[in-house]
């Protein structure tokens, strides 16, 4: 079983570290910059193998080029992003495996975010790492693709057993509870998982990872498929891709 240690960077960002006690196979997920990543891989033996990359953005990649130097590490990142991601020893694509020590991610493909986007599912951990396509109580902005394509990609993801534990790439849960609460005001789940995160922040704790299970019941980005839902926010009849634009957009300007 991979042990998964959350790596803080920047202001809200996170990287994950991935050990493979069984073999000591040693990989990080976009790595935003060197600095936290090396403090942490120093700490456990100085093994770095893998770089997992989700997207193009610089605060997910920033550190790629200094761990590859120092480590030698294999950089994995998605194949159709390889013209604007320097380093990318092999690329990936939707439906294809990468071994992870003894572990196995797969490869989901999650456009619109950016165009290139994918996620990174590991069965045998009960983890996703999903960058910035699903956050807690929340999703990523539509940047590169088509509000279609980002929630077929949510699609995709909501679809994995709701054991999974979802790693996304920033700690934007209190901000998006408070979204999320103002579409979805009588959600009692909802409100129960609000107040739990504020507890955890209160006291300096991450709300990153989230079961998916809990996701589907209050990620309002997840729901825009629920008939209840969609009439309550006055879209009765559109269909899910409709609603879901909607809140997007109402989102970006919260
Ligand atoms: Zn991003
Ligand atoms: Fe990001």
């Amino acid at each position: 079983m991979l042990e998964i240690q959350r790596i803080p960077l920047f202001r809200d960002n996170y990287a994950y570290l991935l050990t493979d006690p069984a073999d000591g196979t040693v990989a990080v997920v976009d790595p935003g910059t060197e600095g936290p990543v090396i403090d942490v891989v120093e700490a456990g033996g100085g093994r770095l193998d893998q770089v997992l990359l989700t997207h193009h953005h610089a605060d997910h990649i920033g550190g790629v080029a200094a761990l590859k130097e120092r480590y030698g590490a294999r950089v994995v990142g998605p194949e159709s992003d390889r013209g604007r991601m320097s380093g990318l020893d092999q690329g990936v694509s939707d439906g294809d495996s990468v071994a992870i020590g003894t572990a196995t991610a797969r490869v989901i493909a999650t456009p619109g975010h950016t165009s290139g986007h994918i996620a990174y599912w590991v069965p045998d951990a009960d983890a996703v790492f999903c960058g910035d396509t699903l956050f807690s109580l929340g999703c990523g902005r539509v940047f590169e693709g088509t509000y279609e394509e980002m929630w077929e990609s949510l699609m995709a993801l909501r679809a994995l057993p709701d054991a999974t534990q979802v790693y996304c790439g920033h700690e934007y849960t209190e901000a998006n509870g408070r979204f999320a609460l103002s579409v979805d005001p009588d959600n009692d789940a909802l409100k129960a998982e609000i107040a739990q995160d504020r507890a955890l922040r209160a006291r300096g704790d991450a709300t990153v990872p989230c079961p998916l299970g809990v996701e589907k019941r209050t990620n309002p980005f997840l729901r825009a498929d629920d008939p209840h839902f969609a009439a309550a926010l006055g879209l009765a009849g559109k269909s899910a891709a409709e609603v879901f634009a909607v809140l997007r957009q109402r989102k970006d300007t919260f």
